[in-house]
């Protein structure tokens, strides 16, 4: 299958480490950085890329092939300060600090073409209360003939509709649980991120607490959404695992566990099957057939309906104190998802989003 979109992880933690925050650059496989970079989240930004490039200075090549003689090849490096010239728009999907840290910090000092911040409302009016003069200097406009302001706020509807976010890339958004507050619920977003000319798609995650704990499920509708493209569309799923396993209910504070993963999973893998069977295979009548009711039959029914599916498990929260290297938490939290999967057998493959990672989709 051909490439369509270049991910890359700058920061993938959940906390409290500053240098490890949620921050990816996402690119069409085929374009050069210097042709345009979506940020998705803006937690860790220049100052860990720069890190990361000392660590590795290929990180960011791209080969391309001169227009005027295709057998040149050009090889170009850039510089973390040049790639993130190159953003012009950020995706957000909800205004907690861990999400937006690198947005603000360097907000004044970005270099290139005006950038957009694409969010929901709530969001974008939670960054207002930030870019007021106060916390910090405004910078950011609702009007597009504000050409001073470096950011403009764009409303992103959670409606069904897919909008362009970037030239060859839209996004639909979903609200989702994330917690509440004084008896509210605290929304963040799931970006289906399109690339327009293939169609492939990934889906990203803000932060999301179970629906089996929400008084008002929403994760639900994303995965009746996802079920119809899976696996050919639909090929990589970004999502939180911010606790390692047994960490009570009432102590989530809006995140998932392992076990919560594993179960939104099998929530996602029988939407597929209720979608297969919508069309009718007789593969799939077949299994309709199939007792229901006992737990083994259930998980048969299941077993490799998620095959050709990456998840890459995201903003682990780092135990400082409890580990000389913190990153070891999310090779812990991995473990633990992979041994509750087992007794699925939905064929998904469980990557960690490590910093420095470049991920082909
Ligand atoms: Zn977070
Ligand atoms: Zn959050």
């Amino acid at each position: 299958m051909a490439i369509a979109l270049d991910l890359l992880v700058v920061g993938s933690g959940g906390g409290p480490d500053e240098t490890n925050l949620s921050g990816y650059l996402l690119k069409p496989a085929d374009a050069d950085w210097r042709d345009g970079v979506v940020a998705l989240e803006a937690g860790s930004g220049q100052g860990t890329l720069r890190q990361l490039l000392r660590q590795n200075p290929q990180l960011l090549d791209c080969t391309t092939v001169s227009s005027k003689n295709d057998l040149v090849e050009e090889r170009r490096r850039y510089t973390a300060n040049e790639i993130y010239s190159f953003i012009r728009s950020y995706l957000i999907t909800h205004a907690h600090l861990d999400h937006i840290n690198s947005l603000v910090i360097s907000a004044g000092s970005l270099r290139g073409q005006r950038k957009s911040i694409y969010a929901a409302k709530q969001t974008l009016q939670d960054l207002e209360l930030i870019f007021a003069d106060r916390l910090w200097p405004n910078l950011a406009s609702w009007d597009e003939s504000d050409e001073d302001y470096k950011f403009l706020y764009k409303i992103l509807e959670s409606d069904g509709n897919y909008y362009p976010v970037h030239p060859f890339i839209s996004v639909r958004s979903f609200p989702l649980n994330h917690g509440t507050y004084e008896g509210n619920h605290y929304v963040s977003s799931a970006f289906f991120i399109r690339h327009d000319l293939s169609s492939v798609e990934l889906l990203f995650f803000g932060d999301v607490e179970p629906d089996s704990v929400a008084s008002d499920p929403r994760t639900i509708d994303v995965w009746r959404a996802a079920a119809s493209k899976i696996p050919d569309k639909l090929r990589a799923i970004f999502i939180e695992c911010s606790w390692p396993s047994g960490r009570p209910d009432e102590l989530l504070h809006g995140h998932l566990t392992p076990e919560h993963l594993v179960a939104e999973l099998v929530a996602l893998a029988k939407e597929v099957v209720n979608h297969r069977q919508s069309l009718g295979s007789s593969r799939e009548r077949a299994r309709k057939r199939q007792k229901s009711g006992s737990v083994r039959d259930e998980n048969e029914g299941l077993v490799h309906v998620l095959d050709g599916l990456s998840v890459y498990i995201m903003h682990c929260k780092d135990d400082m104190v409890g580990s000389e290297e913190p990153y070891s938490i999310r090779y812990l939290i991995k473990a633990q998802v992979q041994k509750l999967l087992e007794a699925h057998q939905l064929g998904v493959q469980v990557e960690c989003a490590e910093p420095g990672m470049r991920i082909n989709i």
